[in-house]
């Protein structure tokens, strides 16, 4: 059993110990795992991620502590980086913690605390479960939804909470008493004795996590984005100096954004309806244009071929429009007056070749389509009147070759 030092004291940072075991918790754990007589490591557990630091071996050689484990059996393991040179167990260490990884973490768990505790006191909304993640942190709240204005409600708030600097307390109480103080959420019926986190006079939980010593640590809560999970609403929000980070970071995109724009910041949004606006209707454009030009291209190609055995047969290679104008071109050729056969290609990589026929034309487009492409390793197909394939790219292939092997077939 590991005594926890950090549950009396969030800020120690540098203890004394010994090595009781070296265990690693699973058979295909490679590195190795240290158990000390006592720590001020935290352990990945109630949402909140490990510790990371240096175990200095009897003075002398240092080793980095990469991962920090709870065993559920009441052992702390300890992962190294690397092995240790020397004999590691009964050798003194001196534990060191990194703090200001620390330091995030207590400010993000305390700002949940106070976070979840104002969803439940605005709009008895209740935390079913926290996640700290290495960029932000959530809370799955047991609610279908959430608008806009509740999550506002619940940022000023936990912000005043924040503002007023309010002491928590850590203190110990039996399972009775717990059930008597009316906690924000009790835990399972596992242990006798529970530790619990106060946030004078707004919250009681009982949690085993590091935690500031009064609200005003935390900084800020700033809370991001939300989204409909199994359970509930998934609220991401970050605390302290991630709040910080995090609206420099987005003060950054936003700034580039405005510049490109030649805007103020908060016009950002408007310059973008606008040049979506903008850009939808020039597609519009372009496609009608396209469309127009493939109309006379088609009616021009079938004006310049004479007619033989009752229909024409137009042949056209693109080398500079994509397989999509080819297609438009087919369509336009073969639904003009006069029976006919379009043989397209589209030169620009990966080549593509489209194979159309007036509906209930006499000949196979399939067909004809998978044998010509066979022979160059394409693939494509489709139905007697309309096929559409292609080769794959960089394969150098003459689509011009293949449109004169296809029109030789059919007889043209
Ligand atoms: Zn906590």
């Amino acid at each position: 059993m590991t005594k926890r030092l950090y549950y009396d004291s969030s800020e120690l940072c540098e203890f004394d110990s010994v090595v009781e075991e070296v265990a690693p918790l699973s058979p295909d754990e490679s590195r190795p795992g240290l158990i000390l007589r006592e720590t001020a490591f935290y352990p990945t557990s109630g949402g909140q991620v490990h510790d990371t630091g240096w175990l200095t071996l009897d003075g002398a050689e240092r080793l980095r502590v990469t991962e920090v484990a709870d065993a559920e059996d009441g052992r702390i393991v300890h992962y190294l980086e690397a092995p240790a040179t020397m004999p590691l167990v009964g050798a003194a260490v001196r534990g060191c913690i990194d703090l200001e990884r620390r330091r995030d973490h207590m400010q993000q768990h305390s700002g949940q605390h106070v976070l979840s505790a104002a969803f439940l006191e605005l709009y008895q909304m209740q935390t079913v479960s926290f996640h700290m993640g290495e960029d932000y942190c959530s809370i799955d709240l047991e609610t279908p939804s959430l608008t806009s204005g509740q999550i506002a409600g619940a940022e000023k708030r936990a912000n005043q909470i924040v503002f007023e600097n309010r002491p928590l307390r850590i203190r110990y109480v039996s399972r009775a008493e717990a059930e008597r103080l009316g906690l924000r959420k009790l835990p399972p019926a596992e242990r006798d004795e529970l530790r619990l986190v106060e946030v004078a006079d707004f919250d009681l939980s009982a949690c085993g996590g590091t935690h500031v010593s009064a609200s005003g640590q935390i900084g800020s809560i700033l809370l991001r984005k939300t989204e409909k999970v199994r359970q509930g609403t998934r609220v991401e929000f970050v605390c302290g100096e991630r709040a910080v980070r995090m609206a420099r970071r987005d003060y950054i995109s936003l700034s580039e954004a405005a510049a490109l724009f030649s805007a103020k910041l908060w016009d950002v949004p408007d310059q973008i309806r606008k040049s979506v606006e903008q850009s939808k209707l020039t597609r519009k454009q372009y496609d009608d244009a396209l469309d127009q030009l493939a109309e006379l291209m088609a009616l021009a190609a079938l004006k310049d071929q004479p007619e033989t055995n009752g229909r024409k047969i137009v042949v056209r290679a693109f080398s500079h429009r994509d397989i999509s104008y080819a297609k438009l071109f087919a369509q336009k050729v073969t639904r003009a007056a006069v029976p006919s056969i379009a043989l397209v290609a589209s030169a620009v990589d990966p080549p593509g070749l489209v194979f159309a026929q007036t509906v209930g034309g006499s000949a196979d487009m399939g067909a004809l389509l998978k044998h010509v492409l066979s022979s160059v390793g394409g693939r494509g197909g489709g139905s007697r009147d309309f096929a559409q394939g292609g080769v794959p790219a960089g394969c150098n292939v003459n689509v011009e070759q293949l449109l004169r092997e296809a029109a030789g077939t059919i007889g043209a």
